[in-house]
């Protein structure tokens, strides 16, 4: 297992990170409340724990990646009765939109997506612990956690009482002690999603859902959990709050892990704000690869500044500078094949690659430093650069030490689409492929140009967009789009 440094939240260092039981890790992260369609700012910290855990497995460790999905909280009923639309069906259509676009970013590292209404009954027993504890009490029907019994409330976020915060709405809740106690258990009304419990009909709060579902799963203490830079308070320090009161046991978690948030013109984008760019169409029009780019081109931590019309396009870009010759590779890869003749590079080249290699690791080794990884990447690209005209005359193995440091990038942060072991369908295709070339370059060859464009155009009707380079002709897969 490589040695990797996080930094944490809540200590406000940055701290090798020892598991607790290595090497398996346990990791969670606040998932979606899916009350409306998905954002590019939600799908940025899917894809930074993507990376985290990514990264993490390749090292040597076994993660368990959880991330729950909020299925039921006030918007959502708010929602619901707008459009006379069950909360929880509700919930679903929208997640299940989010898992489809998780596909398409190529976020494959979480294992489970817990449903909060799927824990009601641990969600009950973890309030009746607090209240036996006298952590909490019941008021009108809703059961309340008296913050004033849990000095360390506040130390995450530096933060106690939410009324502080500028600009945030001061929630008067009839039967509440102080106003920062927050709800554990909500009495109800009419028509309302409901479960039985000793305190009356009710449903969850938001906060205790994720300690519920942690300690079930991941037990009273695990390693790693992240979220993003707004849910630090009051979210985070209930979950803190809830957890270490109800189990006896601390700290809750050993890393926090906190993503800065996706702005526009410096204000959080969200909904409520009506500053949203859509994940669909953020997807449809630049593609996942492009705003994978965008969001791993920057340091987690940092907040990301969205500006529609410039900032994917930006990206897109830059990140054809690294894709283009990280495909013209892959497809002299694919056409090579298993022959073994060709020549060689020189061992300097070799090296490089061996180095690179070990320095992206290193990079990303260091509190997930995707910014300066993808920085080294285009360091790589421009020295590949004096290879490129000549691919096809270069022996598998050089081909594949030049691709060892995309092959990296495509592992560990997901980019170029290249992933693993080739498939037989994939194998199937670049044949294919590669023998519709040959024979465009035949009908070229004897001067019948209009075979050679039918081919071009045919194979571009399949989603197949050819690339002359010289002599050369690499391809690559294009969305519905962008066909003729
Ligand atoms: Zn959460």
């Amino acid at each position: 297992m490589r040695r990797v440094q996080i930094y944490d939240t809540l200590t406000r260092e940055t701290r090798l990170f020892v598991p607790i039981t290595p090497p398996k890790v346990g990791l969670f992260v606040c998932g979606l409340t899916p009350y409306a369609e998905a954002h590019v700012g939600h799908a940025k910290v899917a894809v930074v724990f993507d990376v985290v855990a990514r990264a993490l497995s390749r090292w040597g460790y076994r993660v368990f990646y959880l991330q729950n999905v909020t299925n039921l909280d006030d918007r959502l009923i708010e929602r619901g009765g707008a459009t006379s639309t069950d909360p929880l069906k509700l919930a679903d259509q929208h997640f299940g939109a989010w898992r489809q676009a998780m596909d398409r970013l190529n976020v494959r590292s979480v294992n489970y997506y817990p449903h909060a209404t799927d824990y009601i009954p641990e969600i009950l027993v973890q309030v009746g612990q607090l209240v036996d504890r006298g952590f909490a009490y019941a008021a009108n029907g809703s059961v309340y956690y008296d913050v004033g019994r849990f000095p360390a409330y506040g130390r995450l976020s530096g933060q106690r009482v939410e009324a502080l915060q500028p600009g945030a709405r001061v929630a008067v809740e009839a039967g509440k002690r102080s106003p920062e106690d927050f709800v554990l258990w909500k009495a109800s009304k009419p028509g309302e999603p409901t479960w039985e419990s000793p305190w009356g009909p009710g449903r969850p709060g938001w906060h205790i859902e994720d300690t519920a579902i942690t300690v079930r799963l991941h037990g009273p203490r695990y390693d790693l959990h992240g979220g993003g830079m707004d849910l630090k308070f009051p979210h985070h320090e209930a979950e803190i709050a809830q957890a270490e009161a109800a189990t006896g046991e601390a700290p809750l978690v050993n890393y926090w892990m906190h993503v800065g948030l996706v702005t526009m013109k410096g204000e959080k984008m969200s909904k409520s704000l009506g500053n949203v760019y859509g994940l669909d169409e953020a997807l449809g029009v630049h593609g996942p690869e492009v705003l994978r780019f965008y969001y791993l081109n920057a340091h987690y931590r940092s907040p990301l500044d969205f500006v529609p019309g410039k900032s994917l396009e930006e990206a897109g870009e830059a990140y054809e500078r690294l894709a283009g010759p990280a495909r013209r590779i892959a497809a002299a890869v694919r056409s090579a094949g298993s022959a073994a003749e060709g020549g060689e590079l020189p061992e300097a080249v070799t090296a490089a690659s061996e180095t690179a290699v070990g320095e992206l690791d290193e990079l990303l080794a260091d509190d997930f430093n995707t910014r300066e990884a993808i920085a080294r990447l285009f360091v790589w690209s421009r020295s590949v650069a004096e290879w490129l005209p000549g691919l096809s005359k270069l022996s598998p193995s050089a081909l594949a030490t030049l691709e060892a440091p995309y092959r990296w990038a495509a592992e560990m942060l997901g980019l170029f689409g290249v992933s693993g072991e080739p498939d037989a369908r994939d194998e199937a295709l670049a044949r294919l492929v590669a023998a519709s070339i040959e024979a465009r370059a035949a009908a070229r060859g004897r001067g019948d140009y209009a075979e050679a464009d039918r081919i071009r155009t045919e194979l571009g009707r399949a989603g197949v967009q050819l690339e002359d380079h010289g002599t050369e002709t690499g391809w690559h897969l294009v969305g519905p789009s962008d066909r003729p």
